[in-house]
């Protein structure tokens, strides 16, 4: 089996590397991924400058490996589109280091890497570690586990990735796996205004997380009990019971 393995934290991020490595036992497995921090950039794709694609040793003998000065949706979007040698049967994002729950994969690129994937028509997997601490060996053995339940399964729906969060510890300390759906993570907006050495000012977003109301059925509060949450996500934005009430508001020209 072949894997496409990509993440937002870049190619060198610990993460990855733990991923790559327990993977490559088993698989064969092929490395797309940033050449840097791209954490946040969500769906983003480059349009007006080229893509540099360099060759990374992961030393191990089933891993190709490449980075890319863009995003994470670019690595996946230029893996599937040119350089895969054969198309992966799975593509694999993380592991990030911290939680992507509830609205965060509005935002994350670890989760919009596997939305890419989705697009092209590949089942996909975000795998995001709850840490700190990061040791990502738990994180990895779940995401063995669920690549091999997804492909007993020949794959996902077309349309929906997993999105998974593992709390923090190792993997005989994990609480279980519990199927959830997305509940609500907002974070304060707020900003430290400091002073440069030029005397500007500039802005550092300091946003900490709200403390929530969460039903138990969500992937906040599975991760809160030490529980390895899996949430199907799917891209249907529209608004089912507005859609009838608008239709009643009789809007016309
Ligand atoms: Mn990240």
């Amino acid at each position: 089996m072949h894997l496409l393995v990509t993440n937002d934290d870049g190619v060198y991020a610990k993460g990855i590397k733990a991923l790559v490595t327990h993977l490559s036992k088993r698989f064969k497995v092929t490395v797309v991924a940033p050449d840097r921090q791209q954490s946040a950039t969500s769906h983003a794709i480059t349009l007006h400058k080229p893509l540099h694609v360099d060759k990374v040793n992961f030393g191990h003998a089933a891993v190709t490996a490449y980075h890319v000065n863009g995003t994470p949706a670019d690595c996946v979007k230029l893996a599937l589109g040119a350089l895969c040698e054969k198309p992966p049967d799975l593509v694999i994002s993380g592991i990030n280091s911290g939680a992507n729950l509830g609205l965060d994969i509005m935002y994350s690129g670890t989760a919009a890497a596997a939305a890419e994937a989705v697009l092209q028509g590949y089942s996909a997997i975000a795998v995001s570690l709850t840490g700190p601490p990061f040791d990502f060996s738990a994180s990895a053995q779940i995401a063995e586990r669920l690549i091999d339940a997804v492909t007993r399964r020949d794959g996902l729906p077309p349309d929906t990735y997993l999105n998974v969060n593992v709390p923090p510890g190792p993997y005989e300390k994990l609480a279980g796996i519990a199927i959830t759906r997305t509940g609500v993570r907002k974070y304060r907006n707020s900003y430290e205004r400091r002073i440069d050495p030029l005397g500007r000012s500039y802005y550092w977003q300091v946003g900490e997380v709200l403390q929530m109301h969460n039903d138990a059925d969500t992937d906040v509060r599975a991760v809160e009990v030490g529980k390895v949450s899996v949430t199907p996500v799917h891209f249907d934005f529209t608004n089912g019971s507005l859609l009838v009430t608008l239709k009643e508001w009789g809007l016309t020209l």
